[in-house]
């Protein structure tokens, strides 16, 4: 019996592994497909940005494995490591605390990349990326909550703007899609709040280079960019996404570094290589995708493929492939007949090469429009948006997904939007959060609702000055280890002090309920708490 071990769910595992099916369905006795995959669906991401609005539902975008793929083995686990010399992969604990090791005849690797923001300080904690299911659900429910949020907080014009101000950065086709929807949305759902100014509202798309959608023709891109402006968008080019804190984007641009306030930043750059390759003694470009020759195979291996995002596959002059879902399908196709044509005996000379050029290209901006590139041909508005459409529900798996969608979107034409805030409570727990200097963590006064521990950087201790006139006072400053904001948790008390960054600061921000929880169950944890409380409380310093 053959095995053939595929990595990854998405437009070039999921595909690949249906496409073999297909190629070998007269082998079924002697060849076993097995997929490896992190979740038990394959996600449609072209329309992804659909889920902010809640035009489409939540599962209409994704289609369960299983019912995809009839005759092949779906695992729902990571793989962690390949060993490329004794042709196994290893694969990550389930329920039962232990690895497995599963050996291959041939491997095809295909997880796509990841969102790496590494590097740019405040971004892993508070930049949402924009790839999976989860993101597209995050940033809907992140949504709703500012705008709930700004409905009551009407006495704080800082916190207002921060709320009601959306940011998403990458001017390419998904950042261009993702802020037509949620500009559309936002607006038209906040005329449901009584309390909210629709001019209140800014949606700004930042983008690094002079205009949108680069890859397209230059009139397209200008198109898009008028019809995004005429919907209110703000378009910030020439920016580019340097640092984000809790309460702002940090963008450098032609007049340096521009603070935008904001509690909803949403990035769509930058993908980066897939840390499972990035660990492989296999050939990779400079930017860490896996080298493959035409006919999809790693260099000098004969078992080991690789395709889709992962991948980077030369096209007919020569240059790589863009890593979009219509490569992906054609070379999921390939790599089926090719290692089917292998598993057949008809050896290197049976292999195909990949020659597919790309039929062209297509960004939706919501609300009827689009921009498409088909055949050479521009199309902008209308029949562009009714194109994208005709063409993405023929491109959904399956009859009763692409149903589902044709009738959500047929009732979108009639219904509002819907604005239910899903609460899964993920969002508990200790969290990083990035400070830039000047920025306050707490403000004396203010309710204790957390805890925090410096892990780098610098803060300063703050206090009213006792004979008012409303200058503050230094009390003390904080470095890497120390914690703060214990003792209004303690104490039960508003907070008796100010923080404020001095240096470019991460803490480890622990909620009232864990600490409570962690202050009660933790031998010598609270008394430890309550010794610092009780320096500081003699050191005049207590926050
Ligand atoms: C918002 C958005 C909109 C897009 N719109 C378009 C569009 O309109 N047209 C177009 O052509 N392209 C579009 N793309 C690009 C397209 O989606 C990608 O090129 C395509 O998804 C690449 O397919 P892939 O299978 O290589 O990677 P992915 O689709 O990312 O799939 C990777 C799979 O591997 C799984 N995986 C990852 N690591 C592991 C592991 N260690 N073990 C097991 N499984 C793992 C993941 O869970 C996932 O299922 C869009 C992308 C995004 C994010």
């Amino acid at each position: 019996m053959k095995k053939i071990v595929i990595i990854g769910g998405g437009f070039a595992g999921a595909y690949a592994a249906r496409a073999l099916e297909r190629t070998l369905r007269r082998r079924r006795g002697d060849v076993e497909i097995l997929l490896y995959c992190r979740e038990n669906y394959t996600v449609f991401q072209p329309l992804l940005p659909e889920v902010i609005s809640g035009t489409i539902g939540l599962t209409d975008v994704v289609t369960p494995l299983r019912r995809l793929l009839k005759r092949t083995h779906v695992h729902v686990r990571e793989i962690e490591s390949i060993d490329v010399q004794n042709k196994t992969v290893r694969v990550a604990a389930g329920f039962k605390p232990h690895a497995h090791v599963e050996s291959y005849d041939h491997l095809i690797i295909a997880p796509g990349t990841v969102t790496d923001f590494r590097g740019l300080p405040g971004l892993p904690e508070h930049a949402l990326p924009f790839k999976n299911l989860a993101d597209a659900l995050e940033l809907r429910s992140r949504v709703i909550r500012a705008l709930e949020e700004a409905d009551v907080e009407s006495d704080d014009p800082e916190l207002r703007r921060q709320l009601l101000t959306f940011v998403v950065a990458g001017g390419g086709f998904s950042g261009v899609e993702v802020v037509a929807e949620l500009n559309d949305f936002v607006r038209h759902v906040a005329t449901l709040y009584r309390r909210i100014d629709p001019r209140e509202i800014r949606v700004v798309l930042v983008h690094a280079q002079d205009r949108i959608l680069p890859e397209m023709k230059p009139q397209l891109g200008a198109f898009a960019q008028k019809i995004l402006r005429k919907r209110g968008v703000e378009l910030m080019l020439g920016y580019r996404l340097h640092a984000a804190t809790g309460e702002s984007a940090l963008l450098s641009g032609p007049d340096g570094v521009v603070s935008v306030p904001t509690k909803t930043l949403v990035s769509t750059i930058p993908a980066s290589p897939h840390p499972l390759i990035d660990s492989l003694p296999l050939p990779k470009t400079k930017n860490g995708r896996l080298l493959v020759d035409g006919t999809l195979r790693v260099k000098d291996h004969d078992d080991i493929w690789a395709l889709g995002d992962c991948a980077s596959v030369p096209a007919r002059d020569g240059s790589p492939c863009p890593p979009t879902a219509q490569h992906a399908t054609r070379q999921a196709q390939l790599v089926a007949q090719n290692v089917a044509a292998l598993l057949g005996g008809g050896g290197m000379a049976a292999l195909r090469t990949f020659d597919f050029k790309g039929l062209g290209k297509m960004g939706s901006l919501g609300r009827r429009n689009a921009v498409a590139e088909i055949f050479g041909l521009s199309i902008s508005g209308c029949l562009a948006w009714f194109l994208w459409r005709t063409i993405y529900l023929a491109k959904i798996p399956g009859w009763g997904r692409r149903l589902k969608v044709a009738s959500a979107w047929t009732l979108d034409l009639f219904l509002e939007p819907e604005l239910v805030e899903l609460r899964l409570g993920g969002a508990g727990g200790a969290i990083h959060e990035h400070f830039e200097p000047g920025q306050r963590v707490f403000s004396e006064g203010e309710l204790g609702d957390r805890v925090y521990i410096l892990l780098s950087g610098r803060a300063e201790v703050l206090r009213k000055c006792p004979n008012g006139g409303g200058g503050e006072q230094v009390l003390a400053l904080l470095g890497p280890g120390e914690c703060f904001g214990e003792m209004a948790l303690l104490e039960s008390a508003p907070r008796n002090a100010s923080i404020r960054c001095v240096d470019p600061m991460t803490v480890l921000s622990i909620p009232k309920r864990e600490f409570g929880l962690l202050a009660a169950n933790v031998p010598g944890l609270r008394a430890s708490f309550e010794q610092v409380t009780a320096r500081r409380l003699a050191q005049g310093v207590a926050q």
